[in-house]
């Protein structure tokens, strides 16, 4: 499932071997990122998708400033979720008009401070709007907006749901053309839609039938709306395999199902600019977390590797960030990699609760103290969705190579 590979049974890292990389970074636990698996799956995409698309990276899958930087090089946009991610976006070289901003409970600060920047606001709220032409009357300077709709269906298979039926996301599809009118009697800038269904999808068939409703959906909307639509944010969505069982998304169709939809956008909305914004699927793939065994234990006849991270650094993979049921990550001893893996081992980290399990009973190479425990699909939702603080641990370190 990795895509890193590895030499002398050591895991490398934008060429490093693993054990090597640890001394350069001085400490466990961290993680890294791999610049050249990175680029690889925005040229991938590139290649799937028709030219006529723009691709977005949301930050909020990982805002580390040197990925986000790294990113903002290859894609078209970056899409934020805070006005601590818009500074992130800023400083990481994005040029405003290719920023967008989209989030539930946009404080005034965050707003003002956005239409200072000159990005893109996706409004989520009649009051968004009204505190917008406010804020733009008082700087002088129009607020960019498109309008975030939550859609009248849901992404099928995903694993959030981010649309659809009663949800705190963007404005219900029936009440758009309400807020269209405010939006044009209140004298901000309409630019056009955005739309987020869900997120985690391995299904294709799922994903390609919300683009095209997203697209019916906008086109129907576009006839309320007081200005020409320049943007239309069709989400994404697109998920990557974490278990034993899951595929690889396959990108074929969803390629030419956008294909059609930028012929039909040619003519139905047209002078508009197709986008569609991911986190996970550009980074989850391209990034590890690597914590050292402290005390091998056997506990009952059981093999235990405690180590010196765990859920305080990467509450995803100890199965506490949106799982229903715990599955474990794909996990590997990284410096032993051409050893055999039958040993059925629990991985834990360092804190003293039972959640904090990284392998539940997975067979693997016999390990010492010292060994370098990696978490492979490490590069979206880890560091920055964890709560490191718990417990008083040192928190990761995370490096690009
Ligand atoms: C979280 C989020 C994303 C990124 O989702 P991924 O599953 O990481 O691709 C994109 N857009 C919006 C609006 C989001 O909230």
């Amino acid at each position: 499932m990795s895509q890193f590979a590895a030499t002398d049974g050591e895991i490398l890292v934008g060429g490093v071997p693993l054990v090597r990389l640890a001394a350069r970074v001085g400490q466990t636990p961290f993680y890294a990122y791999d610049r050249a698996l990175l680029s690889a799956r925005v040229t991938e995409l590139r290649q799937a998708l028709p030219a006529a698309i723009q691709l977005h990276y949301a930050v909020k899958a990982n805002p580390m400033p040197a990925l986000v930087g790294h990113m903002a090089g290859l894609v078209d946009g970056l899409d934020v979720a805070s006005a601590g991610e818009l500074r992130t976006a800023l400083d990481a070289g994005c040029a405003p008009a290719g920023i967008s901003f989209a989030g539930p409970g946009k404080r005034d600060e965050e707003l003002t401070q956005a239409v200072a920047a000159g990005v893109l606001l996706n409004v989520e709220s009649f009051r968004e709007a009204r505190a917008l032409a406010g804020i733009s009357a008082r700087l002088g300077w129009p607020a960019r907006v498109a309008v975030r709709v939550n859609p009248d269906f849901e992404l099928k298979s995903s694993g959030m749901k981010m649309g659809g039926g009663p949800k705190p996301f963007g404005v219900d599809a029936e009440e758009v053309p309400a807020l269209l009118a405010e939006i044009g009697s209140l004298g901000l800038a309409f630019e056009g839609f955005h739309l987020f269904a869900g997120s985690q999808n391995l299904r294709a068939e799922a994903i390609v039938e919300a683009q095209q409703k997203s697209f019916e959906l906008a086109l129907r909307l576009a006839d309320s709306a007081p200005a020409p639509i320049r943007v239309l944010n069709l989400g994404g969505g697109f998920g990557i395999p974490y278990f034993p069982g899951e595929t690889r998304l396959d990108l074929a169709p969803i390629g030419a199902n956008l294909a059609e939809i930028a012929a039909a956008a040619a003519t139905g909305l047209p002078g508009a600019a197709l986008v569609i914004e991911l986190g996970r699927y550009l980074v989850g793939e391209a990034g590890l977390y690597v914590c050292r065994v402290v005390d091998r234990k056997v506990s009952r006849g059981h093999v235990f590797l405690v180590c010196d991270g765990g859920l305080h650094h990467h509450l995803s993979a100890s199965g506490n960030f949106g799982q229903v049921i715990r599955k474990n990550y794909p996990v590997a001893i990284g410096n032993r990699c051409d050893a055999s893996a039958d040993i059925p081992t629990s991985v834990v980290g360092p804190l003293c609760t039972p959640l904090d399990l990284i392998a539940d009973r997975m067979p693997l190479p016999v390990a010492q103290p010292g060994d370098l425990v990696v978490i492979f699909q490490s590069g979206a939702y880890g560091a920055s969705a964890s709560p490191q603080a718990f417990l008083g641990h040192p928190a990761a370190v995370e490096v690009l190579v």
